[in-house]
C-alpha cells in the first residue's frame, strides 16, 4: 500500500510526487507514456516567474531567454508585455521533474490507469500492468483526465485545439528573437498564432476553438514562413472552461490540466500545473500526518483562491472569442509601440471618448485589463 498514488508524470504530477516523497511518504507515479515528455504537446514557453514561484532552479532544459511577449495586432500594431521568460526543452524539463521525484524516493511505473475503486485510505488503481493500492490518489492525468471523470467530479469539459510546427532558425531570419510573438486576429476567435524563438529553432503555432492544420499553414504564409521547411508537427488539446462538482474528494485531488488550471486566454498551463501540484502535496502530507483524509477537501477551496482560477480569466477569454479586428485596432490605437502597463485607466478613457461605443463596453474592457494584469503579475 502506497501512501500516495499519482496518476500522470507531467509537471503537476512530478511536482506533487517530489514534495510528498521528500517528506518520506511512499509515492507511486503511474505514467502511460513510455518516455516521459514525448510526444511534445507544447509551445515550450514559460515565464521566469514560473520558476521562481515554484522554487525551481534554472536547468539545462532552458534553450533561450526572452524579454516577454510582443502582441502583434491586425494592421501591424503591436505592444509589449514585459515579463522575462524562457523557451525550454519541454521533454527535458518533464524528465528532469520526474527524476527529481524519483531521487527523493518516488517510484515510477509505466502503465495506463484504467479504473479506480475504493475509498479514502483504501484506493485501488487498476492498470494494464496490474493493480496498485494507495491511501491518497492525485489525478495529474492531463486534459482528458479520467480520475476526475471516474470519481464523478467532472461535469463538463471543452477543449481548445493547438497545432505547431518547428522550423530551423535559418529559415526565420525576419523574426524577432527577443520576444515571444503572439498574433491576435478575429480569425483565431480568441485564440492566437505564436512564434516562439528558441535559439537554433522556432516554434510556430496556432491555438483556439477553431484551430486546424490549414489555419496553421495559412498563418505561416501570412507572416512569410515557408511551410515546406517545417521539421515536425506537434498538436494537442488545452482544457477550457471545465465544470467540476469539486476538484477534491476525501483522499482524492485533481491537479494541473486535469483540473483545468490552464489559463483560458493564453493556453499556458505549466506554471499552474506546478502550483496545483504543490498545493495538493501540502494537503496530502497534512492528511497523512493527521490521519485525516477530509483534509484533502481543503485543496478545492485553496485552489479556487489562486490567481489561476480568477473568474476574470474565463470572462476575458469569452470576450476575446467575440472580438473583431476593429476591437484589436482600438487596443492598438492606445498601445501601439508601448508596454501593456501603459494601458492606464485614464489613457483608456481618453481613447474611449474618441470611440464612445467602447465606453459602453467599459465592463468588458476592465475585465480584459484585469485578466492581463493578473497574467503580468503571476505569469501565464
Ligand atoms: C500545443 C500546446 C502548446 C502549449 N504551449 C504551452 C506553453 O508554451 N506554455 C505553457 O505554460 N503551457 C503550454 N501548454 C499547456 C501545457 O502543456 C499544459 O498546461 C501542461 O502540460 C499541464 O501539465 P499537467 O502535468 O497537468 O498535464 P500533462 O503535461 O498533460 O501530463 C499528464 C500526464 O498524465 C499521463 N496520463 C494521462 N492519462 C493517464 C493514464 N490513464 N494513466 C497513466 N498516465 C496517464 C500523460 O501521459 C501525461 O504524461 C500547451 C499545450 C498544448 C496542447
Amino acid at each position: 500500500m502506497y501512501d500516495v498514488i499519482v496518476v500522470g508524470a507531467g509537471p503537476a504530477g512530478s511536482m506533487a510526487s517530489y514534495m510528498i516523497a521528500s517528506t518520506g511518504y511512499s509515492v507511486l507515479m503511474i505514467e502511460k507514456k513510455k518516455e516521459i515528455g514525448f510526444p511534445i504537446q507544447c509551445g515550450e514557453g514559460i515565464t521566469q516567474f514560473c520558476l521562481q514561484y515554484n522554487k525551481l532552479p534554472e536547468g539545462n532544459w532552458i534553450k533561450w531567454k526572452v524579454k516577454g511577449v510582443k502582441s502583434v495586432l491586425p494592421s501591424g500594431y503591436y505592444f509589449y508585455t514585459e515579463e522575462p521568460g524562457y523557451s525550454i526543452d519541454r521533454a527535458g524539463f518533464d524528465k528532469w521533474l520526474a527524476e527529481r521525484a524519483i531521487e527523493r524516493g518516488a517510484e515510477l511505473v509505466n502503465a495506463k490507469a484504467k479504473a479506480i475503486e475504493g475509498k479514502a485510505g483504501k484506493w485501488k488503481i487498476f492498470t494494464n500492468e496490474g493493480e496498485y493500492k494507495g491511501r491518497i490518489v492525485i489525478g495529474a492525468d492531463g486534459p482528458s483526465s479520467n480520475i476526475a471523470r471516474w470519481r464523478g467530479l467532472l461535469m463538463e469539459r471543452h477543449y481548445l485545439l493547438a497545432y505547431q510546427y518547428k522550423f530551423d532558425a535559418k529559415y526565420m531570419k525576419q523574426m524577432d528573437d527577443k520576444w515571444f510573438s503572439i498574433y491576435w486576429h478575429e480569425k483565431f476567435r480568441g485564440g492566437y498564432g505564436w512564434v516562439f524563438p528558441r535559439g537554433e529553432e522556432y516554434n510556430v503555432g496556432v491555438g483556439g476553438v477553431n484551430a486546424s492544420v490549414s489555419q496553421l499553414k495559412s498563418f505561416c504564409k501570412s507572416i512569410g514562413i515557408d511551410i515546406d521547411k517545417k521539421k515536425e508537427m506537434n498538436k494537442g488539446v488545452i482544457p477550457f472552461a471545465y465544470k467540476f462538482v469539486s476538484r477534491a474528494q476525501e483522499g482524492i485531488m485533481i491537479v494541473g490540466d486535469a483540473a483545468c488550471m490552464t489559463n483560458p486566454t493564453s493556453g499556458g498551463g505549466i506554471q499552474a500545473a506546478l502550483a496545483s501540484g504543490r498545493i495538493s502535496a501540502k494537503k496530502a502530507i497534512k492528511s497523512l500526518e493527521e490521519e485525516n483524509f477530509s483534509i484533502t477537501l481543503e485543496y478545492d477551496r485553496e485552489i479556487r483562491k489562486t490567481p489561476y482560477l480568477h473568474p476574470a480569466h474565463l470572462k476575458c477569454a469569452r470576450y476575446l472569442q467575440k472580438w473583431k479586428n476593429e476591437d484589436w485596432l482600438f487596443l492598438g490605437s492606445i498601445l501601439h509601440g508601448k508596454k501593456f502597463t501603459d494601458l492606464t485607466l485614464w489613457r483608456s478613457f481618453l481613447a474611449g471618448l474618441k470611440h464612445p461605443s467602447y465606453l459602453l463596453r467599459a465592463r468588458e474592457m476592465l475585465t480584459i485589463r484585469k485578466a492581463m494584469k493578473i497574467n503580468q503579475k503571476y505569469g501565464w
